[in-house]
């Protein structure tokens, strides 16, 4: 799969607003890839995110680099004394103490100054160089089916390290580039304030190797999973209820009134419903020489509604006091 699929993908599937961004630290030696502009004006890594998602391809070499915590961070340029030491922190009153600072500039994931010579960054489907990561600029619940689709495949739990400190350039690179882990980051103080990532929004980077087997399996997840998510099929009658005074005390799952109707008519037999109750409240019965679903435990449903949701047919309703 190329990355012009991949994209297309990511952003079909996810309904993602930006373009997914491709990111390589060009290491010494190596040639500065063809069709990447040198921005006009110095601008800060979180910017030329920024600038990338938009759709233009950048080489950015220390000098096109306006963050010197960035630079110094990601290995371009040794850091100054000054940032290094901590002291500007206590000076924008974004850390109480000078132990604290360095504590956090120690534990803070960093490349050698010297380590690479410039960042490139493209939108994923115009990249001309192989990507270190991907970055993403999206909302939880996309993030959310991003870490579902990496589950897919491995089984795993996503595991993230971040800051609210020099994120974009730590957390978004460095960390996944050390690890081989994506990750996230929701922006940090520099990034908020100078860049155009919304109040709901956050990143999340994936390094490239794991990007295929993520799109691989967003591609499942987005032929039912998804969808039914965004339909809020599970969603029932319930809010109304909530903090509702009640004549007595709430029963037990076993002690609660429910109703509940099938449809006969409109059931079309393939036990569904039956398949998805996770409490064997459903049954398939035979009914004039045709199955229909039933409800033969009533008091165990649990509400769950996954069967309101998962019928075709729309056959089920549920009711309860
Ligand atoms: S899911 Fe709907 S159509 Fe299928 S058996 Fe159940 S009630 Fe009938
Ligand atoms: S609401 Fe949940 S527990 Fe109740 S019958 Fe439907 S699937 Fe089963």
């Amino acid at each position: 799969m190329n990355y012009q699929e991949m994209t297309k993908i990511l952003k079909d599937t996810l309904s993602l607003r930006w373009d997914p961004v491709a990111v390589r630290m060009m290491r010494p030696g190596e040639e500065r890839p063809p069709q990447l502009i040198e921005p006009p004006v110095p601008l800060r890594h979180c910017q030329s995110l920024t600038v990338a998602r938009r759709g233009h391809c950048l080489y950015m070499p220390p000098r096109s680099h306006a963050c010197p915590d960035g630079s110094g961070i990601l290995g371009l340029v040794e850091m100054s004394s000054k940032l290094r030491s901590g002291d500007l922190y206590l000076l924008f009153k974004k850390l109480p103490t000078l132990k604290i600072a360095q504590k956090m500039i120690s534990t803070r994931p960093e490349f050698k100054a010297g380590s690479y010579e410039a960042t490139l960054l493209a939108p994923l489907d115009q990249a001309l160089f192989e990507p270190d990561v991907v970055i993403m600029t999206l909302w939880p619940e996309q993030a959310m089916w991003l870490c579902c689709a990496q589950t897919y495949y491995s089984g795993e739990r996503q595991s993230f390290k971040t800051s609210g400190f020099n994120s974009t350039c730590a957390d978004l690179i460095i960390q996944p580039m050390k690890t081989g882990e994506m990750n996230i980051s929701f922006g940090c103080y520099g990034a908020r304030a100078s860049s155009e990532i919304d109040d709901f929004e956050l990143y999340l980077s994936i390094p490239t190797p794991l990007l295929e087997p993520i799109v691989q399996a967003l591609l499942k997840l987005g032929q039912k999973s998804i969808p039914e998510e965004r339909r809020k099929v599970y969603l029932h009658p319930v809010m109304d209820k909530v903090g509702s005074r009640r004549d007595h005390p709430q029963k037990g799952k076993e002690g609660r009134d429910i109703e509940i109707f099938i449809d006969e008519q409109q059931c079309l037999g393939d036990g569904l419903c039956v398949a998805f109750c996770p409490s064997s409240v459903l049954e398939m019965k035979e009914r004039e020489g045709r199955q229909v679903a039933e409800a033969v435990h009533p008091k165990s449903c649990s509400l769950c509604y996954t069967c309101v949701g998962q019928c075709p047919e729309k056959a089920i309703q549920i009711s309860y006091s």
